[in-house]
């Protein structure tokens, strides 16, 4: 079976991805993985849906009897609102990301999935954190890191966004000046940009040991180049799409999810 489609020739299969863009998804390559090794002739696919699509698009998939989805960029506030019940996470961040068809609830895997990496990195305790970009990841970062009472600033191309985020979860939000990054311990960026993106942080302001966490995957973004290159540690966004592909399908089977699969699937040693 062809693990992409656009919608309308979605074929008959019980869990997907949705969204557009969505065939770069490696959720079908490690979720396929993970089915096969429990022996099912379950299957997931990715399925491009185009946000004036949204509705139909649903009838459809809940018509052809899919039993769970994820929902990707830039269906995430569609799905918030199309769905019955929330879990407490999607319900304060506004977006959800994996929804179960047959009772109509959303969850926000990517906070709890974020919350779990960050036992990874090897921080201080108490680490003070600078948050880059605030869209939904973002906001998933800032409802995590508020869970944890850790210090919390935000920059935001968009500053009104930033200061949206802060009034939900604390936080000092941090002018168009460069951010000093003497003050931090963990940089996370969550901007969608790709390729030379210029976010204007200062690392030459940065002290040693600081982590450098950006939630992109099987992507080099200039964010990363900079901090490896300066010899900082820095952490990609595999580990936090495995945590959220995992949590997902334990709550769609109701089984516990060995991460080693989804690992070995997208060929991360670990
Ligand atoms: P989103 O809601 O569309 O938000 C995009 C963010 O990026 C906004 O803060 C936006 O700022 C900023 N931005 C976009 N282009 C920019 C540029 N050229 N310069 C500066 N800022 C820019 O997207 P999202 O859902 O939060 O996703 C953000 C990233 O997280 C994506 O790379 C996505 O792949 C990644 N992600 C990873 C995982 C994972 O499991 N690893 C899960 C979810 C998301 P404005 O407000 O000014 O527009």
């Amino acid at each position: 079976m062809t693990e992409f489609c656009e919608w309308r020739d979605a074929p008959k299969a019980e869990f997907a991805v949705i969204g557009d863009p969505v065939a770069h998804s490696k959720s079908p390559l490690m979720q396929n993985a993970m089915l096969a090794s429990m022996a099912t002739d379950a299957r997931y696919v990715a399925i491009r849906v185009p946000k004036p699509d949204f509705e139909e698009a649903m009838e459809r998939i809940v018509g052809l009897g899919f039993r769970g989805l994820n929902v990707t960029i830039p269906l995430k506030e569609m799905a918030f609102k199309w769905v019955d019940s929330l879990d407490a996470a999607a319900e304060s961040i506004g977006a959800v990301n994996c929804i179960d068809i047959a009772t109509r609830r959303g969850r926000n895997t990517d906070a709890p999935a974020f919350d779990a990496t960050l036992n990874q990195l090897g921080l201080p305790t108490a680490p003070r954190v600078v948050l880059v970009g605030a869209g939904g990841a973002g906001a998933a970062v800032a409802f995590a890191v508020a869970a944890r009472s850790w210090e919390l600033s935000i920059w935001n191309r968009t500053r009104e966004r930033g200061e949206q985020l802060a009034s939900r979860y604390g936080g000092i939000v941090l002018g168009t000046e460069s951010i000093r990054m003497s003050e931090f311990d963990l940089v996370v960026n969550a901007t969608s940009g790709v390729g030379e993106v210029d976010l204007p942080i200062d690392w030459n302001s940065a002290k040693v040991g600081l982590v450098a966490y950006d939630l992109m995957y099987g992507k080099q973004t200039s964010f990363m180049r900079a901090a490896s290159e300066r010899g900082f540690r820095v952490f990609d966004g595999t580990e936090m799409l495995i945590e959220q592909g995992a949590l997902s399908m334990e709550g769609w089977l109701g089984v516990s999810i060995d991460r080693a699969v989804f690992r070995r699937a997208l060929g991360v040693l670990n």
